[in-house]
């Protein structure tokens, strides 16, 4: 794996990309990896997913169904993969559901996020997130594209340098559904458990593990 970091040169290729269109990003990423290439997505919003899709219509998207998603977020991922044919491959965790949120939040998404998502990424070379150097003071330095020591594997984030406002506009341009939980103040979506509304203008993902010393559910840590 060393050969290939030293042949992509991750540093200087995300660099490169600071003003690339995230189609040109995935577009590179696909050149790359084949089928090697794996989209992980919340489906807090079908951005992402379209997105890749159209750039290879049989890229596999993982979804990581915790067993604590709301009722709206499981419908939407069965509307976006109905409506544009996307290639979902749905990861379960392997434990019960259980009452460990409610006192090791570390833990429950260490069993239903964590590892499901690694179980996911066995065997692949590279992964796509959509992570955002908005979402949070500590997302505000995330490169494009990395590598991602504990994996093993290089990680591009294609939409790293936009805003809610593009996602916007690209969902309007594409005419494409929306989760009905945005719309009523759940800009950023995990399991209901663990995630409030916000106030207009609040750092989107303030509604998320409210109270507790979390930012991030170690997906992206
Ligand atoms: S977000 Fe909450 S319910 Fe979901 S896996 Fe993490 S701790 Fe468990």
């Amino acid at each position: 794996m060393t050969d290939l970091v030293d042949r992509l040169d991750v540093e200087s290729v995300s660099t490169s990309f600071e003003r690339a269109a995230p189609t040109t990003i995935l577009e590179w990423a696909v050149e790359q990896f084949g089928d090697r290439l794996v989209v992980a997505s919340s489906f807090e919003d079908g951005v992402l997913p379209h997105m890749a899709a159209s750039v290879k219509p049989d890229i596999e998207i993982l979804f990581l169904d915790t067993q604590y998603h709301f009722a709206e977020t499981l419908w939407f991922v069965d509307e976006m993969r109905r409506r544009y044919n996307l290639n979902v491959r749905v990861m379960k965790p392997l434990v019960q559901p259980d009452d460990r949120w409610q006192t090791d939040v570390a833990g429950c998404c260490g069993v239903r996020k964590v590892e499901p998502l690694n179980r996911g990424l066995a065997g692949k070379a590279a992964w796509v997130t959509g992570l955002k150097r908005v979402d949070a003071p500590t997302r505000a330095n995330a490169p494009i594209v990395s590598w991602d020591e504990p994996r093993g594997m290089v990680k591009v984030n294609p939409l790293a340098t936009w805003t809610a406002l593009d996602q916007e506009i690209y969902a309007a341009e594409h005419g494409l559904v929306v989760n009905p939980l945005v719309e009523r103040g759940y800009p950023s979506i995990g399991c209901w458990p663990c995630t409030k509304p916000v106030t207009p203008g609040d750092d989107p993902r303030s509604g998320r593990w409210v109270g507790l010393d979390k930012t991030e559910c170690g997906l992206h840590t």
